[in-house]
C-alpha cells in the first residue's frame, strides 16, 4: 500500500468524492479515506430528490455509492479508516489514519463534513429517517400539508420553520429558552408566520408513533414549580440546534473561523496551509448542500491540480 502520495482526500461525502473524481481525472492518483461515517451525512436521509439528474429521486446511499464508484473507475483508491491527527508543519504533508499509519502527501483535501447535533434523545435515533431529520430542504417536501416541529432558537431554526412552513399546514418552533437567538430579521420572518407557532420555555424530551413519528412529548418550563408536560401531534420532528464542523483534528494548523468551519481564500478552495484545500460542509455554514459540497469538491481538486503542477509535485 502506498504510504506517499500526490492527493490525499480525507472525507467521503459528496465534497470528497467529486474531488476524487476530478482528481482523478487529471491523473493524480488520489488515495481517499472514507471516515468515520463513509458516505457522509447522506447515508442518513432517505429520498433524495434534490440533487440534479436524478428526475425520479435516489437514496442518499445510493448517491454515494454511484459517486464512489465513480471516484474508484478513474484510479481513485478509497480506503476505510479515519485521519486522527495532521502535522502540516513541514512537507510532505502527514496525515495519520486510525492513530497508526502515517501518510505524507504533496496536497490534502479535507472534506470531512459537519456533523448535524442532536438532542440526545434515543427516540432520535428509534425513528431515524421515519420522521426525524437534521435538514429540512433534504426532507421538508415528505411533509405536505402535514404537522411538523423544529427544535431550536437560532438563525437555522428559523429557517428552517419557515421553509417548512411553505409546504407543511402547521410548523411548532420548540425553544428552550423564553426568546429567540436568531438575528431580528428571521425572528420577525416567524413571528409573523401564521403557520408557525413559537413554544418558548418548552423542551422535547420524547417521541411517539406506532409507524413512525406520530408526536412530541414536551416539557413546559422544565424543573419549575409550575412546569407542565403534553404531547403534540406531528408527522415529522426537525432538529435545528447547529452543526459541528469536523474540523478538531486541523485546528492546529489551519485557521477556522469563530465556529469552528475552515476558513477558505473564497472563490478558491485554500486554507492558510499551502497545498491544503477544504471543500464541502466542512468549510460552509450557509449552504450545507449535496450538490453545493459537489462543487467545492470540483473547486478543490482544481485548485490542487493547479498547486501540485506549479510546484512540480
Ligand atoms: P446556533 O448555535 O446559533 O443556535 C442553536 C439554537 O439551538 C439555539 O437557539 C440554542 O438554544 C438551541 N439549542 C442548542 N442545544 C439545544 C438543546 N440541547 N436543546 C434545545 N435547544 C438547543 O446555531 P444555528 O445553526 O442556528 O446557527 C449557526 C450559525 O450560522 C450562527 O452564527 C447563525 O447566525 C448562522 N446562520 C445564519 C443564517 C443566515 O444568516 N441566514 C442561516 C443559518 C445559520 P439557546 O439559545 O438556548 O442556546
Amino acid at each position: 500500500m502506498r504510504n506517499k502520495v500526490r492527493c490525499l482526500i480525507i472525507g467521503s461525502g459528496p465534497a470528497g468524492y467529486t474531488a476524487a473524481i476530478y482528481a482523478s481525472r487529471a491523473n493524480l492518483e488520489p488515495v481517499l479515506y472514507e471516515g468515520m461515517e463513509p458516505g457522509g451525512q447522506l447515508t442518513t436521509t432517505t429520498e433524495v430528490e434534490n440533487f440534479p439528474g436524478y428526475p425520479d429521486g435516489i437514496t442518499g446511499p445510493e448517491l454515494m455509492e454511484d459517486m464512489k464508484k465513480q471516484a474508484e473507475r478513474f484510479g481513485t483508491e478509497v480506503r476505510s479508516g479515519r485521519a486522527t491527527a495532521v502535522d502540516f508543519s513541514a512537507r510532505p504533508l502527514k496525515v495519520t489514519i486510525d492513530n497508526e499509519q502515517v501518510i505524507e502527501a504533496d496536497a490534502v483535501i479535507i472534506s470531512t463534513g459537519a456533523t448535524a447535533k442532536y438532542l440526545g434523545l434515543p427516540d432520535e435515533t428509534k425513528y431515524a429517517g421515519q420522521g426525524v431529520s437534521a435538514c429540512a430542504t433534504c426532507d421538508g417536501f415528505f411533509y405536505r400539508r402535514k404537522k411538523v416541529a423544529v427544535v431550536g432558537g437560532g438563525d437555522t431554526a428559523c429557517e428552517e420553520a419557515s421553509y417548512l412552513s411553505g409546504l407543511a399546514d402547521k410548523v411548532y418552533l420548540i425553544v428552550r429558552k423564553p426568546y429567540l437567538r436568531a438575528s431580528q430579521i428571521m425572528q420577525d420572518r416567524v413571528m409573523n408566520n401564521s403557520k408557525i407557532e413559537i413554544l418558548y420555555e418548552h423542551n422535547a424530551v420524547g417521541l411517539f408513533g406506532e409507524k413512525g413519528v406520530e408526536g412530541v412529548h414536551l416539557v413546559k418550563r422544565m424543573g419549575e414549580p409550575d412546569e407542565e408536560r403534553y404531547d403534540i401531534a406531528v408527522d415529522g420532528f426537525f432538529l435545528a440546534i447547529g452543526h459541528k464542523p469536523n474540523t478538531d483534528i486541523f485546528r492546529d494548523y489551519v485557521d477556522l473561523n469563530e465556529v469552528g468551519y475552515i476558513k477558505t481564500d473564497s472563490p478558491y478552495t485554500k486554507t492558510n496551509v499551502e497545498g491544503v484545500f477544504a471543500c464541502g460542509d466542512v468549510a460552509d455554514s450557509i449552504y450545507r448542500q449535496a450538490v453545493t459540497a459537489a462543487g467545492t469538491g470540483c473547486r478543490a481538486a482544481m485548485d490542487a491540480e493547479r498547486y501540485l503542477s506549479e510546484k512540480g509535485l
